[in-house]
């Protein structure tokens, strides 16, 4: 086993890229290639459209399907208006505490699984052990997609994924999606005194409104009786509505914000089937009789799917016979483990620190956590030995 001093100096480079989610990260990706190609790991990089950033994808040992994958994002949120006690790019050790941006959130797992790759190497792995670190997942799990694809096109099948966002190195198998939209109405501004000769860009939405708020009571109907979640159904909630200029002119647009929460597949769907049909049957051909600009489009935000608990699931029980811990439990927060669940990769999140400390000033993970992620990915070794 790594010992925790070289997994505190790797922890320590990690945090000093600072791999804000608008900034690049492939100083961090070169360091972290460089130690698994060292230890003889087959590697590949994959940029994002802009080339300042890229997911770092590694194997060690044999070629082929039912691996093990230890995935991690490489961004961090920012510090701006956080007031920090020191350099949050700068690794602080306080009474067992390592403080500094992304030490939870989650450079802490990375280290810990950097610190082991020496380790791995030393024997040859009779199953492949993969390592995915990835780009943008505070900003919508953008690289962790991009990653989905890259493996589908070279047809690599990893039976298991764990995620090792902060869970107090405790199971978590479940958590909601995040779907996120804006809707734009464009209208037809007039003069108040007759409505009829233009389109009100305001009253469209609110027709557009009630009939989300009609969907999110459905919603509740078809929430799982075994639903673990707080609270069990698939959510839908607007959040912004912002329109028009005064009272006596007709709105010529409008904007709305919405997001949906699903628990399960096909809820999504559901939604969206209805309100594009409410959307092209009835609201645009009322809107064009007026004028022929008018229309109504949504701006997909993000789309990143949930992690739906499943009955039988490898990943939990590698990770649970790793850890010993019998129980898996369900979260709020989201991850890209949705994304590994929906490509046929059975995944959990299991990491240190907790996610209370994420995206706070003063950002901290122990030295206790990490040793017991140490532990977790020591136990690991054999198991692919
Ligand atoms: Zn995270």
């Amino acid at each position: 086993m790594p010992d925790i001093a070289h997994t505190k100096q790797i922890l320590a480079d990690l945090l000093a890229f600072p791999t804000v989610s608008a900034d690049s990260n492939l100083q961090l990706i070169a360091y972290a290639a460089e130690i698994l190609s060292d230890a003889g790991a087959r590697i590949s990089m994959h940029h994002d459209e802009t080339g300042a950033k890229a997911n770092l994808f590694a194997t060690l040992g044999p070629e082929g399907d039912g691996g093990i994958v230890l995935s991690g994002h490489t961004d961090v949120v920012p510090v701006d208006g956080q007031e920090w006690t020191g350099d949050p790019f700068t690794l602080r050790e306080v009474d067992g505490r390592l403080y500094g941006r992304g030490t939870c959130d989650m450079k802490g797992f990375i280290a810990c699984c950097l610190a082991m790759v020496p380790v791995f190497a030393q024997k040859p792995l009779k199953r492949p052990l993969h390592f995915a670190f990835t780009y943008d997942e505070e900003v919508g799990c953008f690289g962790a997609r991009a990653l989905m694809e890259e493996l589908k096109r070279a047809a690599i099948r990893p039976a298991a994924a764990i995620i090792g966002e902060p869970t107090s190195m405790r199971i978590i198998e479940g958590h909601k999606g995040c779907y996120e939209y804006t809707t734009e109405f464009r209208g037809l501004e007039g003069h108040g005194s007759d409505p009829d000769r233009g389109v009100n860009a305001v009253e469209y939405a609110v027709r557009y409104v009630s009939r989300l708020m009609a969907l999110a009571e459905e919603l509740k109907a078809r929430a799982p009786a075994e639903s673990r979640f707080q609270p069990p159904w698939t959510t839908l909630q607007v959040g912004l509505m912002q329109g028009g200029a005064a009272r006596n002119v007709i709105p010529g647009h409008c904007r709305v914000e919405w997001e949906m929460r699903p628990v399960q597949e096909g809820d999504a769907g559901f939604v969206k089937d209805d309100i594009k049909a409410y959307i092209d049957q009835v609201l645009r051909p009322a809107m064009k009789i007026v004028s022929e600009e008018a229309d109504i489009v949504t701006h997909v935000v993000g789309e990143v799917e949930g992690l739906e608990p499943v009955a039988q699931s490898e990943a939990r029980r590698i990770v649970s016979e790793l850890t010993g811990l019998t129980e898996a439990e369900v979260v709020a927060f989201g991850t890209e483990a949705g994304l590994f669940q929906s490509a046929g990769i059975s995944a959990v999140i299991c990491g240190p620190g907790s996610i209370e400390e994420a995206h706070k000033p003063d950002e901290f993970v122990s030295v206790e956590q990490l040793a017991a992620c140490l532990g977790m990915l020591e136990r690991l070794r054999p198991r692919l030995a």
